[in-house]
This record gives structure tokens, sequence and C-alpha cells, in this order.
């Protein structure tokens, strides 16, 4: 039996076991709120979200940058409690789609706060984020440029006077104030873009989301940069403004990072750099991920070693590593046998969960109310797949039907990633904050699930 008050990293900041031997989270009860709002259930501290933020930007000035932004990978958890979350707290967003960017701009997102990212952006979402006004566009292919064009192009022929010669206006030059060439009125200058290489480096996680090697769907290949900077350097209304790279996930070494602060220094002098995320977390309690401090200081030395002077603007795009430990999943223990292993069936899955599925993602698990467990169970999901497994080596105390179940680190990419597999409505979030609990999305309910058919 695990004593004391405090847990692990891996547990949400404040969670506790209270006098009764129960996972508090955000000060409240897990057992009562899985009694409350039922299982399966996304909880997620309001608390620890907030003070992930604030470490992040504070971590950044300490280390000497002023000009330096934290965009939060809307992709880890993009729900609208969360992202009016970081909002307020000031951050930028990054958004990967014309799906993202609604999410964000409900949410609160200054436009100028947004990054556009995706390497397969449609007419419809470059034309949005033009109208909108998006901080930055991240180009990816040489496709996107001439899209780019023709929008752009296509505006000018239709709303300019005279026509525009073409220009690119230099990289340092403060926006020119010219007729907007998108969506009449809404844009006053040129449309600030950065673009995307794949620096051909390769952190320590898995292949799904490793991104930053040469052979990578993301991005130009370094070979390609020169050409693909000078073909948008000749793009009338855009302004290209720096680089950007994202080398992948679920990265617990801070050495990727270095190297790759030192490729985009390779393709020239530019007032913006986005480093993107990639930070990993503790998703067990044997992972011990860089602190937010040592990552964000390695980055500003880095990028300061490698030429950005501390008056540029440095950007991160942190997900993960925002996110997921802020958040738990309980659920509700249905049927236990014992063959081989020790089977422990419970409310979800892989529906709610996709990860350990998809690539091999380790969680660990506990009896919310008897911590400590000693018995080797599978903790597997109630859907038809006998790949559906959460947890495959689980230590729990006796689990019996009716148990709940806790799996904490849940906070990113679980939501995001949820489905109705199996007819399975998706879950609620619950935000606890202090002792309180407010639903922040509602459980899906059977007729959510029949509500687009059109019969
Ligand atoms: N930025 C970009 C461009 C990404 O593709 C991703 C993840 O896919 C992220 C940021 C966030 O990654 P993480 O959640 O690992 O920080």
């Amino acid at each position: 039996m695990v004593t004391g008050t405090s847990l692990s990293h891996v547990f949400p900041l404040g969670s506790r076991l209270n006098e009764r031997g129960r996972l508090e989270v955000g000060g409240c009860d897990t057992i009562e709120l899985a009694r409350e709002y039922g299982t399966p259930a996304y909880i997620v501290a309001e608390d620890d979200l907030r003070a992930r933020a604030r470490a992040f930007v504070q971590a950044g000035r300490q280390a000497g940058h002023d000009d330096f932004h934290v965009a939060f990978a809307s992709k880890a958890f993009p729900c609208t409690a969360v992202l009016e979350l970081f909002a307020r707290e000031g951050l930028w967003c990054d958004v990967a789609s014309g799906g993202e960017l609604h999410l964000a701009l409900n949410a609160g997102f200054e436009p100028e706060r947004i990054v556009l990212h995706g390497n397969a952006k449609s007419e419809s979402e470059l034309r949005t984020a033009l109208d909108r006004g998006v901080g930055l566009i991240v180009i990816d292919n040489f496709d996107e440029i001439d899209r780019l064009e023709l929008l752009l192009a296509d505006f000018q022929s239709a709303h300019a006077p005279t026509g525009g010669a073409a220009h690119a206006r230099p990289r340092d030059a403060p926006h020119a104030a010219r007729p907007s060439p998108i969506g009449e009125g809404l844009r006053t200058h040129d449309q600030d873009v950065l673009i995307r290489v794949t620096p051909d480096v390769r952190g320590d996680t898995h292949d799904h989301i490793s991104t930053g090697q040469a052979d990578s769907k993301f991005g130009f290949g370094m070979a390609q940069a020169e050409e693909a900077i000078a073909r948008i350097e000749r793009v009338d209304g855009l302004s290209l403004r720096g680089v950007h790279a994202h080398i992948g996930s679920q990265l617990l070494e801070l050495e990727p990072f270095r190297r790759e602060a030192a490729e985009l220094a390779k393709l020239g002098d530019f007032p913006v750099w986005d480093v993107g995320g990639g930070l990993g977390v503790a998703y067990t309690e044997d992972q011990h991920p860089p602190e937010i401090e040592e990552y964000v200081g390695a980055i500003v030395q880095a990028a300061h070693a490698h030429g950005l002077s501390p008056d540029r603007r440095l950007l991160i795009e942190p997900g993960r590593a925002l996110s997921a430990n802020a958040g738990v999943t309980l659920y509700t223990v249905e049927s236990v046998k014992s063959n081989v292993s020790r089977w422990v069936a419970v409310d979800g899955g892989m529906s709610d969960n996709l990860r350990p599925v998809l690539y091999g993602a380790t969680y660990e698990a506990h009896v919310a109310d008897r911590f400590g467990g000693q018995t080797r169970c599978v903790l597997a999901g109630k859907h038809c797949e006998s790949g559906d497994v959460i947890v495959r080596d689980a230590l729990l105390d006796d689990p019996r039907p009716g148990d709940v179940i806790v799996t904490p680190a849940t906070g990113a990419y679980a939501y995001a990633m949820a489905s109705n597999y199996n007819g399975v409505p998706r879950p609620p979030v619950v935000f606890c904050k202090d002792g309180d609990a407010r639903v922040v999305v509602r459980r899906e309910s059977f007729e959510d699930m029949t509500a687009r058919d059109v019969r």
C-alpha cells in the first residue's frame, strides 16, 4: 500500500491519496467522480494545465529569450475548455486542419497567435487561414506554395484596382500597409509564413511519431530548402519570416533538439524560428523526461549558440508536455477472468485511448481506492479486438467487478483520438479544481451517434 499524500510525477500536480486511501485529483475524490459522472471519464486537473503553461513561458524568459512563445499543439487535447484555458494564459496555438483552426478561434485565440500546419492543406483551409489572418502558415511543400500563390493572385485580380506587381518583402522589413489580398477588408499586410524542413535528425522514439528523418512525409528536405525559400520569396503577398522543424514526439533526450537547432541555422539568417514540440512525458513512474526548464533552457541555448539573437522570435509547440500528465481516465471493471493471464476487462479501451494499440504506448493502472497492488493483470478494453489492451502488465490490488480503475497520463492524444468503435459513446471531460468538479464536455449519447444520419 502506498502511504503518504503525494503521488508520483505521472499523476496531475496536487493529486493525493486521501484519508480513505482514494485517489484525489484537483481535490476531488475519484470514486465519487466515477459515481457522479459515470465511467469511462477523462478527469483533468485544471491547475496542472495552468502550472505547466506558466512554467514553459517563464522558462523562456529565465533562459534569456524575451521574444519566446509557447504554441499549444492543439492536436494533443482539442477540447474547447483546454484551449480556452491556454488562450487565457497567453499561449499561442498550433493547428493542423481547418477543424483545429475553427476550435482555436472559437476558444478565443487571437488569429495572429495561431500557427497553421499540415502536409496536405486544402485550398479551403488555406483560404480560411488567409481570411482570418492567422499569424503564421507553415509551408510544407511546393504544391502548397503554388496553391497560396493562386489564392493570393485570384484575390488581387478580383480586388486590386491596378493589379499588383510581384514583389517580395525583405525578411526584416516591417509589414507593408497595402490592400487586403484575401477576404476584403480583413487583411492589411502580407501573410507571414515559415518553411518547414525535415532536418534529418532522429530522436529515440516510435517510428509513427518520428518526423525529423530525411524520408518523412512532413516538410522540405534540407537539399530542397534553398529552392523552396527562393520560390516563396517570389510570391507576391507572402512574407517568409523563418524556419520550422518538428523532429518527433515523446523525446526523452535533449541532444536531438540541439542538433535540430544546428540544422535550422544552416538555412540562413531568419527573424523567426519555430522548433516544434516533442518533449516527452512520464507515462509510467519509471520514466523521467527532462524538466520543462531544462528542455526550454537547452532549446534557447542551442538557438543562441547557432546564431538566433535573443531579440528574434523563438517559438516552441509542446503538445503532450502541456497536457498529458494533467489528465487521468477512470474506468469500471466489468469482468475478471484467468487463463494464462488474469484478464481485467473495463468499460472503455481503444475507443477512449488508442495509443497502446496504435504504437504500443505503455501506461500504468491502479485500483482508484486500493493503490499499491501486486497482482499482475492484463487490463483489457471492451472492444472486439485482441489488441485492445490498455495496460499489458498492470499491478493491481485483487481487482473485482465494480472497482474503479485509474490510468494516469491520459491528458494527451486520448480524447483527441477517441472514436465510437463498437458503438461506444465517447467519455465526458471533467475539470477538477480545489475540490470542485465541472463537466466541460458531456458524455456522448446514443442519439449523438445517429445525429448525422440522413434518411
Ligand atoms: N508540432 C508539430 C508540427 C507536430 O506535428 C506535433 C505532433 O505531432 C507537435 C508539435 C506536438 O508534439 P508533442 O505532443 O509530442 O509535443
